[in-house]
This record gives C-alpha cells, structure tokens and sequence, in this order.
C-alpha cells in the first residue's frame, strides 16, 4: 500500500535535493566549524552560503539569521529576549490559537508573575484587532502573533499589527513556523522585529530552526555558551541540517509559485469535493486570508480519531486538531477558541498539502472518505436520531 502523505503541517518529507547536499556533513566533512584548520573551516563556509540562502528567501540580511534547534527554541528565545530586554515589564500579549511553543511557554511565564493576554479570535479563526489594540499598556514588554494557524492555516495580519505595536514602543515577534516556504515573507517590507521558523515544515530535517533579529533589535540569549552564531546561540553548530536547511530554503523560494498555484488548486479541489459530497460538513477558518495548502473540516456527529484510523487503512495521513495535541482526546484550543460547537469540533480533520502532492493523492481521499464518514455515522446514536434529520433537510 502506498502512503498518501496529506500531514505536512506536523512535518514534510526531506526531498531528496536536500538530503543529497546534506549527507557528506556526516562522516566526510565532519570538521567542526570553529576549528583553525582547513578541514573545519570549510564546514563554515557552507554554513554562510546556508545564512545567505535562508536570508534570501526572508528578504532578510544574513547577519539577521540565527540558527537554532527548533521553532519551538526560536519561539522561546524571541519571548524571553524580549522579557529579558524589558525588566521592568511585566505584561505578554498573544493570542489564543498560538502553538504550544508559545502558549505553554506563556502559561509558564505567568506562573512566575507575568500578566498574559490571550487575544480572542472570531469564528472564523481572525484576530480581534479592537481587542488587541486596547489591551497594550506601557507595562508590555512583547506582542507575539503567529504569522499563520498549524490547525487552520488562518493568516493573521502581523505586518499591520507590528506597526501598531511599535506605535505603543513594544517589540512584535511572530511564529512564523507555518507560513514560511508556503507565503511570501520580505522583512524589508514589514518592521517586524523577531520571525521563527522550522526546518522539517520546508522539507528539511527536523531539529532545525531559524531566529530572525532584526539589525538593532536588543537582544539576549536562550542559549549561552560558546561563541557559535556571534554568541548569539551557544552550541556547537547542527552542520548537515544547516546545509540541509539552506538548501531547502533555496527550494522553497523557487517552489512559492508552484505552491500558490497547484498546490492551492489540490486543496481546493479536495475541500469543494467533499463539503460537496458529504452533508454536515463544513470549513474551519477564514477561507480567504488562508495559507494555500491547508483546509481543516468538521464533519458532525463523527470523531476525528475515528476517522484518522479509517483513513489510515488506505494509507493516508492526515490529522486531528494539531500534531502536537493529537493523542488527547480534548477538541482543540484552536477550534474551541473560534466557538467551532462541541460535535463539529471532535470530528475535525486536517489535511495539509505540499508540492509532492498529486491529483492522484486528492483523488483517492474524495473517493474514500464519504463512504468512511457514512459508515461511522450509521454508528453514531446522535447521528441517528439528529444528525439525519438535519441532514436531510440542509
Ligand atoms: N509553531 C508552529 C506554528 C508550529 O506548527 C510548530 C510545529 O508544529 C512549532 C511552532 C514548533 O516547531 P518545532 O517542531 O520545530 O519545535
């Protein structure tokens, strides 16, 4: 059986561009990058080209790029800079759909006396820009937005709100993590101050990550150690799967069209398809300002994990609510937060496309999935005495 990989906002594939240029970091070129002699300094030559190549693709300067374990580092570094930055500031904004790199980061730090505001979102998964704007106070230290929503792909409009936080003197960071390699991001045409982005989302490894400071932002490390990335992050330098990431940075910037265009069409061919071959069925966030891979549907009166098994028979890969909850059995905080009501929300499933994607692959999940969705209803007491009738009558 083939796998049909429809998951590529938990992770994507290393193509094999990337892994190519990667493999002689190993056990060829393993010099450490520091290193005096030759051997070693080659290994840092390639890792410039890498800061060029991930600079290239933000419209960034090199010297703003930070290599990193993870988004999650890079989420942890902006806040706590920023914290750090600001003692005597006391007060977090963000938003309620935030991944729990930053979320759970933020419930922590209100454990240790920060005051978090958590940004509502309407149904539509769109951020309450009246409610953000009040909430800032000379006390806030950091306004941080995700640039677009893992479970949604709901684009928020951080450029817009970086400017408003910068009015009121406060730095604006934004998880990028989703957003990059699928929408085009030029830092010379926005003030954002802090970006974070991941490696294995673009089709480069995982354990990956990137930290965008803007020139003049003030700044300080997560990480303090050696006098790796300008003793900006302490640790001896992940070289393969910095290689590895530029090269899939170079790739993303030449697939961006691509992505745009036929991977846009796939997903909506997909979406149409089923809402229209499938009663009590509906889309989870705002359709327009959406990533182009990304489309999150409700089907009523059926759980999601239900449907992850059935799918998974025929070897495709999708998810329930976010990769990094799915294992709890709690609708996610990012459907919750929009009011998605209690039996849409259960039997959410996301499917997120990316350029290795073909009309087969879409294909097999519209011939499959009514049929799927009908049989686990016919299990489901709800479904038999409401579910049908409602049905029958929409
Ligand atoms: N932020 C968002 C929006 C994500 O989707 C993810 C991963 O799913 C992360 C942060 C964390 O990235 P990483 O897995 O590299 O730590």
């Amino acid at each position: 059986m083939t796998t049909v990989y429809l998951d590529n906002n938990a992770t994507t594939r290393v193509v094999p561009e990337v892994l190519e240029v990667m493999l002689p970091y190993f056990s060829e070129l393993y010099g450490n990058p520091s290193s005096m002699h030759t051997f070693g300094g080659q290994v840092g030559i390639k890792i410039r080209e890498a800061r060029e190549q991930v600079a290239a693709l933000l419209g960034a300067s090199p010297d703003e790029i930070i290599f990193t374990s993870c988004g999650t580092e890079s989420d942890n570094t902006a806040i706590r800079s920023a914290l750090a930055a600001h003692p005597d500031r006391k007060h977090i904004v963000t938003s309620r759909v935030e991944h729990p790199a930053i979320k759970a980061l933020c419930a922590h730090l209100a454990e240790s006396g920060y005051r978090v505001t958590e940004l509502p979102v309407d149904s539509e998964g769109r951020l309450n820009m009246e409610a953000f704007e009040q909430c800032l106070t000379p006390d806030t230290a950091i306004v941080s937005l995700m640039w677009a929503n893992n479970e949604t792909g709901v684009v928020f409009p951080v450029e817009r709100v970086a400017e408003i936080a910068h009015s009121h003197g406060i730095l604006f960071h934004t998880d990028a993590v989703q957003a990059v390699g699928k929408i085009p991001i030029d830092m010379r045409q926005n003030t954002i101050d802090m970006l974070s982005l991941s490696g294995h989302k673009l089709h480069a490894p995982k354990g990956i990550g990137v930290f965008y400071l803007r020139r003049g932002t003030r700044f300080s490390p997560f990480m303090i150690g050696g006098h790796q990335e300008r003793e900006r992050r302490g640790g001896t330098e992940n070289t393969p799967s910095i290689i590895g990431l530029g090269k899939a940075c170079e790739l993303a910037a030449r697939h961006m069209e691509e992505e745009d265009s036929r991977v846009r069409q796939l997903r909506d061919k997909l979406e149409n398809e089923l809402l229209a071959r499938i009663p009590r069925a509906r889309v989870n966030g705002d359709r327009v300002n959406r990533l182009p891979n990304t489309t999150n549907i409700s089907f009523e009166f059926v759980e999601g994990e239900a449907i992850l098994l059935m799918l998974d028979r025929y070897g495709i890969c999708a998810s329930s609510g976010s990769a990094c909850t799915s294992g709890s059995l709690q609708p996610s905080h990012v459907l919750r937060a929009m009011g998605v009501p209690f039996t849409m929300a259960h039997g959410s499933i996301r499917f997120s496309l990316s350029i290795e994607n073909t009309e087969a692959d879409v294909d097999l999940v519209i011939e499959t999935l009514p049929g799927i969705i009908a049989q686990l209803r016919e299990m489901s007491p709800f479904w038999q005495t409401e579910g049908q009738s409602c049905a029958a009558s929409s």
